[in-house]
């Protein structure tokens, strides 16, 4: 997979370079590219930005240079990437979605700052190309590269490879699948006794069909103290043909 982001602040995507998404990147299983927005601009101040039409405080990201740049990164390889645009007012950033994403073989992503990117920008490329806009959860940060770091790495920790044991993403809270409305429940390691606390015992007695059971009504409990209104999308018949099958 390959990943665009144009940002007027590259460093802050270094992260990307680092852990699981690194190590991806250095593995050759995806490869991202990160471009600085003012590199397409041309006056002596290198701005990105101006006051919005119909006043109201803060300034709203030019159209030009974006344009400038969506053009360049798009005539730089084959294909018809999807555009990510991070905005508190996008459809929301869910697992489901990272599944989608995770099976595109190219995304564009645009962090902006300020007030956001001028409509235009969206209608522009909305013509000729998949556009997304995307919110990583009900709250306004300073800018969208905290939200491409976060979706880049729940889409990355998917991609074929990337992680040692593949079933690790299935058993995960909101995976798709019998348990998709359902939290992940509390995970334990050795020692099996530690300051008194111990290990669950039907976690030690290697019966996997009561394992799984626990794990699931441990899913159930976390799900309904945490995340209830989850619970109305849960398959109790689901769960029923996981247990036989165990
Ligand atoms: N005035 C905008 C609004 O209320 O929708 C908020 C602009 S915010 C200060 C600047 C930029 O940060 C956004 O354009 C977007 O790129 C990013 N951003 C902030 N919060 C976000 C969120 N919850 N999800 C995705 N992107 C976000």
């Amino acid at each position: 997979m390959r990943i665009d982001i144009v940002s007027i602040f590259p460093e802050y995507l270094e992260p990307l370079n680092v852990s699981l998404v690194g190590k991806a990147r250095a593995r050759g299983l995806l490869d991202v590219r990160v471009h600085d927005l003012r590199a397409w601009t041309h006056d002596r101040h290198h701005t990105v930005d101006d006051t919005p039409y119909g006043g109201g405080p803060g300034m709203v990201m030019k159209p030009e240079p974006w344009g400038e740049a969506l053009d360049a990164v798009l005539a730089d390889g084959e294909g018809i990437p999807e555009l990510i645009v991070p905005t508190p007012s996008g459809v929301p950033f869910t697992q489901r979605l990272a599944v989608e994403l995770s099976a595109a073989p190219w995304l564009v992503f645009t962090p902006a700052r300020y007030e956001g990117i001028d409509r235009r920008v969206i209608e522009e490329y909305g013509a000729r190309l998949r556009v997304r806009e995307v919110s990583i959860g009900d709250y306004v940060l300073a800018g969208g590269e905290a939200p491409v770091l976060v979706m880049t790495e729940a889409i990355a920790r998917l991609l074929p490879g990337v992680l040692g044991n593949a079933a690790s993403h299935q058993d995960d809270s909101f995976a798709p699948g019998p348990m998709a409305a359902l939290l992940e429940g509390p995970v334990y390691t050795k020692p099996p006794s530690w300051r008194g606390h111990e290990v669950p015992e039907v976690l030690v007695s290697g019966h996997h069909g009561k394992i799984a059971r626990w794990r699931r009504d441990e899913a159930l409990r976390r799900t309904i103290a945490h995340r209830p209104e989850l619970i109305a999308g849960a398959d109790p018949a689901a769960f029923d043909k996981r247990d036989r099958a165990t």
